[in-house]
């Protein structure tokens, strides 16, 4: 496997036990099947809690049964999910970041005993509600309403683009609490089975097919106080959320870009044209070479974003940057590699085009890549160009 300025020397026993691990799940379960996953635009569920028991969700989290690993090993384990594709790996991330996180971050004792091993062991799915039909890049002017009402609150509007909310057995459903000042953003356990929840299945995908995709529909759902993440309030809420997923995902693009790299090498390697294997042709030996460069310096983003996320420096605009070049990078290096393969490259029996279609989805996701460069424009002039 591509690691061309060996960092994985560096890695401790634990990082290379979660790195083989999770490895060898996609190889042996992953792999085999996942082209037909895709054309058929289903997700492995019966993984769900297999991917529970190898310890796969938010095992950088402390307590609650999640282990409190590193945050490399986290990344490497995104990395390897991600290889496999990036459906696997958006399980895991909705799940470990953006679910179990908030709810370890800010729910309450009940919340966390309740929830966490549950999740942990993936014997229950959550699903993160933030986007909604006319709000996308700009969840803060969302539409979904909180009332309070007697002990607790009636929720309604709808979510749309949710990864899992099909399968979900619990939704956080970001809302306006519309009876306190200001409105402001609060996060919601909403069990998928309470009355006026409903939570249809998009099926017109062309990225990320081996994912499930629906929307929430809230109908007056009346939620209990308890069911409110007491800790948090306002767009800091989701957006915390998502920083813990991009991180994951600067890590897991770059799996997805180095299944890539492997199979476009190993076909270069095998396909022979004009009497030999096209590997000699320097036409193919530079788009192997650049391939590398970019996924080995898209690894060493990855790594460093690790080590300020372990020492607490790690800021939003830091991993804006890594999302932002790590998916274009895969974007565009999963192109070149299905362009090696020729016509067998726009086929389910290899990987690249699976991969290409996938990153346009990745790229559109948890922060387009137009809006990262708008958080870094304003991380470089003090000037916000997008409100
Ligand atoms: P829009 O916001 O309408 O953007 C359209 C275009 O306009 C984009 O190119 C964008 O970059 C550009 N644009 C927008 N604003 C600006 C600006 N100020 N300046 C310049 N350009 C701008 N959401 C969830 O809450 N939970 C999930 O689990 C989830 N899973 C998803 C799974 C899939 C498969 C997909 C496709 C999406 C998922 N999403 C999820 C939603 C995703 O986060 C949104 O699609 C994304 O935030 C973009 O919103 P939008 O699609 O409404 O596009």
């Amino acid at each position: 496997m591509l690691d061309f300025v060996t960092l994985e020397a560096d890695l401790d026993e634990e990082e290379r036990l979660i790195r083989d691990t999770a490895r060898e799940f996609v190889a042996d379960r992953v792999k085999p099947d996942i082209g037909e996953h895709f054309e058929n635009g289903t997700f492995p569920t019966d993984l769900i809690p297999l991917m529970g028991k190898l310890g796969f969700y938010a095992p950088n989290l402390e307590g609650y049964g999640s282990p409190n690993v590193s945050e490399t090993a986290y990344g490497l384990l995104m990395q390897e999910l991600e290889a496999g594709d990036s459906g696997l790996r958006s399980m895991a991330s909705v799940q470990g970041a953006l679910v179990m996180y908030p709810i370890h971050a800010y729910g309450s004792e009940a919340q966390k005993e309740e929830w966490l091993p549950k999740l942990g062991e993936g014997e229950a799915v959550g699903c993160f509600g933030l986007t909604e039909p006319e709000h996308g890049s700009d969840p803060a002017s969302m539409e979904t309403t909180a009332e309070a009402d007697g002990d607790g609150y009636v929720l309604n509007g709808s979510k749309t683009w949710i990864t899992n909310s099909p399968i979900a057995d619990v939704a956080l459903v970001w809302a306006r609490d519309t009876s306190s000042k200001d409105a402001p953003v609060r996060g919601f356990l909403v069990e998928t089975d309470r009355d006026g929840v409903t939570t249809n299945k998009l099926e017109e995908k062309l990225s990320m097919r081996a994912s499930i995709t629906g929307e929430i529909g809230l109908n007056n759902v009346s939620v209990p106080e308890s069911n409110v993440l007491p800790d948090v309030s306002g767009m800091k809420g989701p957006l915390s959320c998502l920083t813990q997923a991009r991180y994951g995902i600067a890590w897991g693009a770059v799996g997805a870009a180095r299944d890539c790299f492997e199979t476009a090498r190993a076909y270069a390697l095998e396909r022979e044209q004009f009497g030999g294997p096209i590997a000699r042709f320097q036409l193919q030996q530079e788009k192997l070479a650049e391939m590398a460069t970019q996924i080995t310096l898209a690894q060493l983003l990855a790594y460093r974003l690790a080590t300020l996320k372990e020492r607490g420096d790690l800021r939003p605009q830091h991993v804006s940057m890594a999302k932002r070049n790590n998916v274009r990078m895969a974007r565009e290096q999963s192109r070149v590699a299905r362009e090696m393969l020729g016509g067998n490259g726009i086929t389910t029996d290899y990987s690249p085009m699976r991969h290409l279609a996938n990153m346009e989805t990745v790229y559109t996701y948890e922060g387009t890549h137009d809006i990262h460069t708008l958080v870094l424009g304003d991380e470089l002039t003090g000037i916000q160009a997008y409100e």
